[in-house]
């Protein structure tokens, strides 16, 4: 099907795992993409890679005005550059916590405030953000994580009761373990990495991980005008794992 034909789309963090695997979605339903990272030479046509990081105010306003200028406009913006970060409040000391929050909370703050101008041109505008199950499930070792997606969240809420007026829609997915570079970085991490994703797997209710292209899915929807009377939720997207 061809629900994003002409519209128009940037996806952050869009060079790879969950960012790519949605930008790749949105290209194949009918959009023009464009992907803002920090390495997007990997990113091939039809999608428009365009560098910046999200910490970075300038590059931002840089690459969001260039990719607005390849679109000739912009419909929707998916916020999905993200960092990790493992460990206790007593774990991560201050520059890892404004290093974390900067990139995940910021980061969508820098890129929604370049957008909003663009958006509010369009018929169809909706954000989505990639939140996390980390926001609300208080999952151990995830302290800085889970505080970085807990205003991932509220900001969702808060940005969509913000610009539903001016017809912007805002929403949130909220993945649980998803198979991407990152899970497999934290895998090549572990002594016993096969061990290490059984045990991973062994975990979820539906004894796999969550695909990147499940997450995809999740954020087409709420990008799409299928979604168009929804704004201001957080859609589950994890195999269950939410409420265990
Ligand atoms: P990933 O590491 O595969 O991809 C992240 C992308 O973001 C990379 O291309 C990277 O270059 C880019 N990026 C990172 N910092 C950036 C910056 N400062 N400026 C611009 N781009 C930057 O990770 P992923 O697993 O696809 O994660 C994507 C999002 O999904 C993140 O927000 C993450 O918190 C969230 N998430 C992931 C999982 C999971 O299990 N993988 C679960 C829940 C939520």
């Amino acid at each position: 099907t061809q629900d994003f034909a002409g519209l128009k789309a940037l996806v952050t963090g869009g060079a790879s795992g969950i960012g790519r695997a949605t930008a790749e979605l949105l290209a194949a339903r009918g959009a023009q993409v464009a992907v803002l990272d920090l390495d997007p030479s990997s990113v091939d046509k039809p999608l428009l890679g365009h560098q910046a990081d999200v910490t970075d105010d300038a590059s931002v306003r840089r690459a969001v005005a260039a990719a607005v200028a390849d679109l000739g406009g912009l419909d929707v913006l998916v916020n999905n550059a993200g960092i990790g970060a493992q460990g206790t409040v007593e774990d991560n000391d201050d520059a890892q916590w404004h290093q974390v929050l900067d990139v995940n909370v910021l980061g969508m703050v820098r890129t929604t405030r370049a957008a909003l101008p663009h958006l509010r041109e369009s018929s169809h505008a909706a954000i989505v953000n990639t939140c996390s199950i980390a926001a609300t499930a208080g999952l151990p070792q995830r302290a800085l994580y889970s505080a970085s997606k807990g205003a991932v969240l509220s900001l969702t809420l808060a940005m969509a009761a913000d610009h539903v007026r001016e017809g912007i829609r805002v929403n949130c997915v909220n993945p649980g373990t998803v198979d991407t570079p990152w899970v497999g970085r934290l895998l090549d991490a572990a002594q016993d990495s096969a061990a290490e994703r059984a045990a991973l797997e062994a975990r979820q209710p539906t004894g796999r991980l969550v695909s990147a292209p499940e997450v995809a899915g999740a954020i087409a929807y709420l990008a799409s005008p299928l979604s168009g009377a929804t704004t201001g939720t957080a859609l589950a997207v994890d195999g269950g794992m939410q409420g265990l």
